[in-house]
């Protein structure tokens, strides 16, 4: 009996170089499905979705013309199912494929679907590496064996060792393994990002078919005009521009926000990567090289600043993901329970952090990592929203946002509802610190510098309320120990009108 194998390549699995495509065979055909569960389980922004699909079309394209035998099907496909597990048994049942491979997906829901989907099928399954990851699933148990904390740092010299990514011999290239101190300049008026390289892709036919579908996602797209890269030629042209246009410095202010640019000098390479259109280590490979070749022009901070965030935090993430997962999805550390406010899917606040931020976030499907973290992330920790309804949020708005990395740096890093697994004390701050990075208060309904009365800005007061509301759980903590000193040391009806203020702001935390 002939044999027809059916393999299934997912949405973030756009990886050319898999070892899967080094040969061609008419008894293979490679299977995307374009899923109205996938599209819809999350309140997805509609650049998310057309990303996602594109990159598919632009893919199998690219296998066609390379010659293998692809089975695409469109959402209006007859043979679609609607879900990926029902639509692959569907498939083998009806065209009697006699296997069935598919890559180790990276989230959890999908792993155990497709788990559960083996027991289903009548035929043989196979499932292989992805071959993106620098470390395995289960590599960060080994690492961090018999510890009781994650340290990012240890985590990442190792990575740094294992592939020898600015290394010489066994110590750190210039001397220092962390340049963290050299890339929080803050805000300058004349501070003037390289303009970023946008792409012009038409995307209207996918638009006409989710419409015709009934998705619509959320937040804003031009369909004439789709800026982000869809297949490895443009985000080889994104990792290129970025290097030459945005390294030189990417580091230096890699923390400031301003209302004028959203984007400044952030690679804006995550969904290219994180849909694995690129491989990180060819990533952090190039931006060696290219600092090597530059080094007149790009100093050591700015390239190992880089670095960290792909051989370090990514690898890290992902690591915490499968070491705790599912837990990790329920973790709720401060017991946090309000609801997200409405104008997070609108931007409609008096706020202007918040309002930018958010802006950015429904024209671009991107925020960079500091407007999430230390505004949306630092707004909803201090105002105790559930880390369910965060999570939602953050799941569906970004460009980037698959579950591995969304939640960890979600619940981990920003919500600190992981107790401390991710970070070691939360990310919050009050007016000063947004201030310092940006030009936001510049023109803000809210005085940044009143804490209580008429136009206080909120994050004075809710700042203290945070602190002071979870003090059994933070008191110890030695890197917070001086917030408790001063909290101390305030006048009580100093401290009692604070408290009060983020009171009524919480009240009516809809019309702020
Ligand atoms: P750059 O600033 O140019 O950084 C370069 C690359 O480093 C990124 O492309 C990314 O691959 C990697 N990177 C940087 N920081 C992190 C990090 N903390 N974790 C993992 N990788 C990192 N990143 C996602 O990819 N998907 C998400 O859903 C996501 N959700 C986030 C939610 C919150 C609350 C926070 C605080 C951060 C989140 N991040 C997420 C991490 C980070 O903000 C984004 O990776 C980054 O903003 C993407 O933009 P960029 O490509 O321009 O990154
Ligand atoms: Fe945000 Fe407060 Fe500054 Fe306004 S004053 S931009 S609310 S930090």
């Amino acid at each position: 009996m002939a044999t027809h194998a059916l393999y299934l390549i997912l949405g973030d699995q756009l990886n050319r170089q898999h070892t899967w495509f080094k040969e061609k065979s008419t008894q293979k055909t490679f299977l995307f499905i374009e899923s109205r569960e996938e599209a819809s389980y999350a309140a997805h922004h509609i650049q998310k979705i057309v990303a996602f699909f594109a990159g598919m079309r632009a893919f199998a394209e690219e296998l066609r013309e390379a010659g293998h035998q692809v089975r695409y099907l469109k959402l209006h496909d007859e043979a679609n199912q609607g879900d990926i597990p029902s639509t692959v048994a569907h498939l083998i049942a009806m065209e009697g494929y006699t296997s069935f491979h598919y890559q180790l997906p990276d989230e959890y829901r999908l792993d155990e679907a497709l788990k559960s989907l083996e027991d289903r099928l009548s035929v043989p399954v196979t499932v292989s590496d992805s071959e993106h990851f620098l470390t395995s699933r289960t590599d960060f148990q080994t690492i961090f064996k018999g510890k009781k904390m994650y340290l990012l740092e240890s985590f990442y010299r190792k990575m740094r060792q294992k592939y020898d990514i600015l290394m010489v011999n066994a110590e750190p290239e210039g001397g220092k393994w962390n340049y963290d101190h050299s890339n929080r300049n803050p805000w300058k008026s004349d501070f003037k990002p390289a303009t970023p390289l946008l792409f012009h892709t038409d995307v209207k036919e996918i638009m006409e078919d989710l419409k015709q579908a009934g998705i619509t996602g959320i937040g804003r797209i031009e369909p004439a005009n789709f800026i982000w890269p869809i297949n490895r030629k443009q985000s080889l042209q994104l990792l290129d521009y970025f290097l030459e246009n945005h390294l030189p410095e990417f580091g230096k202010f890699q923390d400031v926000m301003d209302s004028r640019n959203g984007f400044l000098n952030h690679s804006r390479l995550s969904f290219a990567i994180n849909s694995k259109m690129l491989h990180p280590l060819e990533v952090c490979e190039k931006a060696v090289a290219f600092w090597r070749s530059n080094d007149d022009r790009i100093d050591i901070a700015q390239v190992e600043g880089f670095i960290r965030q792909i051989l370090g935090w990514r690898e890290y993430m992902r690591g915490v993901y499968w070491a705790h997962m599912p837990e990790y999805a329920s973790m709720n550390y401060f017991e946090h329970d309000r609801p997200l406010p409405k104008w997070y899917w609108t931007g409609d606040t008096k706020m202007n952090c918040l309002k930018y931020s958010i802006e950015d976030s429904l024209n671009n499907a991107y925020a960079h990592h500091i407007q999430r973290l230390m505004v949306t992330g630092n707004f909803a920790l201090l105002a105790g929203i559930a880390p369910e309804e965060v999570d939602a949020w953050y799941l569906g708005i970004y460009i980037d946002a698959i579950e591995w990395v969304e939640i960890t740096n979600t619940r981990g890093m920003s919500q600190f509802a992981d107790g401390g697994l991710v970070g070691t004390k939360p990310y919050v701050s009050s007016a000063n610190y947004i201030d310092k990075m940006s030009n936001y208060c510049t023109g803000c309904h809210y005085s940044k510098s009143k804490r209580t009365g008429e136009k206080a800005c909120p994050f004075n007061s809710l700042y203290w309320h945070f602190y002071q509301r979870h003090r059994d759980k933070l008191e110890k903590n030695a890197r917070i120990g001086f917030v408790y000193q001063t909290l101390d040391k305030m006048a009580a009806d100093k401290k009692t009108a604070l408290l009060e203020q983020a009171e009524t702001y919480l009240k009516d935390i809809e019309q702020l």
